[in-house]
């Protein structure tokens, strides 16, 4: 059977290694592009929201190339996530694509059904000890990727050459995707950190730092973002994204209380679970204010509920803690030229503010 899935980040590497290894074909999911929204919200409802449209551009991207099923994620809470799985299914069926859609709903309430689903993409010729081996090999592979990708936020600032980075990051992107064997496997991690630090830095710089907050998918997919991470890091800004691929599944399956206290850092300004990330971004933002960031961006899909609620709340945040926050709505109609002035000046700021309050030329 031919398997696909989501394009998220670097993610795909290591999901591609599963299934394979599994002994599935594997329809790589292209990088989202113009042609995905495209396609997505032609087909999509109107009112939906853009990682909806660009998950569906994408699943019809990977069906017109041959995917016979989709792998994907549900959502819980109070928000349309957890609706996305089978609302996708039903409009692609219905525009006559014949395919097996499998949801893999967080365990919260059913665990069971939780490893039904996940029991679903074991072959039968392959034995339960086998089959985690995998996992656990596909599960390195992704640590070692987002591992790699929090020290390139940091390396990037001290970059001195413009782009060094980016270029070695592509490179251990290679050197995971070709990774075969246990040993090659276990090694990654250390292997692409030691890889990264080969490029040349000026440690004499003081960088601003920068929490990246706000939805999962719009955060982690640098094509809804504009390559934030990149474009910032070039800026010489330390980035620090609140969220990685490895963190959201730790703390869905088996970490519950992992974040525990991020809504405990929220709850004066938001008691209630008011679904995607919205809790997250107050929580979040009120550490960075004391962990001594310089600002918060936070990213937030057009009509994403979660995250007009908490934008809302930190215009409070900002003004008790002192943390300047720029918030970007993300759609189809974003250019990226108005995300690069908007960046612009947030970050001329963010230099004010910091040589006002003396602390320019201070180490951070
Ligand atoms: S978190 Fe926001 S963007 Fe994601 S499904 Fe919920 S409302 Fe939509």
């Amino acid at each position: 059977m031919k398997f696909s899935f989501p394009h998220m980040g670097t993610s795909h590497v290591a999901f591609k290694y599963l299934l394979e290894n599994l002994g599935y074909e594997v329809i790589n999911p292209p990088t989202p592009s113009k042609k995905t929204i495209t396609l997505g919200a032609r087909y999509s409802p109107e009112f939906a929201c853009m990682p909806f449209k660009v998950l569906l551009g994408t699943y019809m991207e990977v069906l017109d190339k041959g995917a016979e099923a989709i792998v994907t994620s549900g959502g819980i809470g109070p928000c349309r996530a957890g609706f996305y799985g089978v609302l996708h299914e039903k409009i692609l069926k219905d525009m006559g694509y014949d395919f097996k859609m499998i949801i893999l709903d967080p365990p919260l309430y059913d665990i069971k059904e939780f490893f039904n689903t996940v029991s679903l993409l074991r072959p039968k010729k392959i034995g339960w000890r086998g089959f985690i081996n995998v996992v656990k090999d596909s599960w390195a592979k992704l640590c070692a990727l987002d591992e790699m990708e929090k020290e390139a936020n940091l390396v990037r600032a001290y970059e001195v050459n413009k782009g060094d980075t980016t270029k070695k990051v592509n490179e251990i992107i290679e050197v995971i995707d070709a990774a075969s064997t246990r040993k090659e496997i276990m090694g990654l991690q250390e292997k692409s950190i030691s890889m990264l630090h080969e490029v040349p830095q000026n440690k004499l710089r003081k960088p601003l730092k920068i929490g990246l907050i706000g939805e999962i998918y719009v955060v982690i997919e640098p094509f809804m973002n504009y390559d934030i991470e990149r474009l910032l890091g070039e800026m010489g800004v330390i980035v620090h994204r609140s969220i990685y691929v490895t963190e959201y599944t730790r703390h869905t399956i088996w970490d519950r209380k992992a974040e525990d206290y991020i809504k405990e850092a929220a709850k004066p300004y938001l008691e209630l679970m008011i679904g995607g990330h919205g809790v997250n971004s107050v929580g979040e933002t009120i550490l960075y204010a004391q962990d001594g960031y310089d600002g918060v961006i936070q990213l937030a899909p057009f009509t994403c509920i979660p995250e007009i609620v908490s934008k809302s709340i930190l215009v409070k945040v900002s003004e008790d803690y002192g943390i300047p926050v720029l918030t970007l709505h993300i759609d189809e109609q974003t250019g990226e030229a108005g995300i690069r002035t908007r960046i612009e000046a947030f970050l001329d700021l963010l230099h004010q503010k910091r040589s006002l309050s003396g602390k320019e030329g201070m180490a951070k």
